[in-house]
């Protein structure tokens, strides 16, 4: 039997909020699709990574979650494999009427690190993702919206461009990532992501993820997420 405050301590995992579920230490605990358990030992990921182990439960009970922790800890995984849950929970997949899950990165780079791993877990399923961050003409980014995807990967600033030009809606987004937050407020996405969020029905499920927590970075938290789970892993400036 696992000793929860003992794992925790020895990891310098900190957890707060009411009616946490217990942490998984196998990705078998977490009640994955064959599919899916599949698409993880393709990837070689032999068990979940600490931050993991905290935040895939919090995720598929579908609370919301603020995840503090350095770079390199498998966040991204943390909230992609219960997206894909989420979606494939969904009564009906109508992917031309808007995305599901909605991702947002602070950078192309990272946008596209996200969209190739979420593809890893997401076309296993049927379920498609695409990608809406620069290096794609404008032009070609509206063709590719117009087929219709069940999850968006984006930049907040090329997110808003298309939801101007109505590429496409939020009316079915239900699950949204906050990732690298505070790296978003550094390079002055703040009003693109409050405008983002504002376009979401507030019954959503939202994970917010950031290496640090400013003020601004705490008071979005504050205002956007709903009775959230926070899991800090690691010393965290
Ligand atoms: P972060 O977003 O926290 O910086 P990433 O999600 O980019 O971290 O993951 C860092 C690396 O760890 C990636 O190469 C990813 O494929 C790998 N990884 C993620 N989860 C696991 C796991 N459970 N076991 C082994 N490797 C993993
Ligand atoms: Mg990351």
């Amino acid at each position: 039997e696992l000793d929860v405050t003992e794992y925790r301590k020895s990891l310098a995992i900190r957890v707060s909020g009411f009616d946490v579920p217990k942490p998984v230490k196998n990705f078998a605990d977490c009640g994955f699709s064959n599919v899916l358990m599949n698409a993880i030992a393709k990837q070689s990921y032999e068990k979940p990574t600490p931050i993991q182990c905290q935040a895939l439960p919090i995720a598929l009970s579908g609370r919301d979650i603020i995840g503090i922790a350095k770079t390199g800890s498998g966040k991204t995984a943390a909230f992609i494999l219960p997206m894909v849950v989420h979606i494939m929970d969904q009564p009906e997949l109508k992917k031309e009427e808007g995305p599901i899950g909605v991702v947002c990165a602070p950078t192309r780079e990272l946008a596209h690190q996200i969209y190739l791993e979420a593809k890893k877990f997401a076309k296993p399923h049927g379920l498609r993702v695409s990608a809406v961050y620069g290096g794609m003409s404008k032009h070609d980014q509206l063709k590719e919206l117009k087929v219709g995807c069940d999850i968006v990967v984006a930049t907040p600033g090329r997110l808003i461009d298309m939801l101007r030009l109505k590429a496409l809606t939020m009316l079915r987004a239900t699950y949204l990532v906050l990732d690298e937050a505070d790296r978003m407020f550094d390079l002055g996405f703040e009003p693109q992501i409050r405008s983002i969020v504002g376009q979401i029905r507030p019954d959503r499920q939202t994970l917010l993820f950031s290496a640090t927590m400013p003020r601004k970075v705490e008071r979005l938290a504050r205002e956007c997420l709903t009775d959230p789970i926070r899991v800090t892993v690691g010393e965290v400036g």
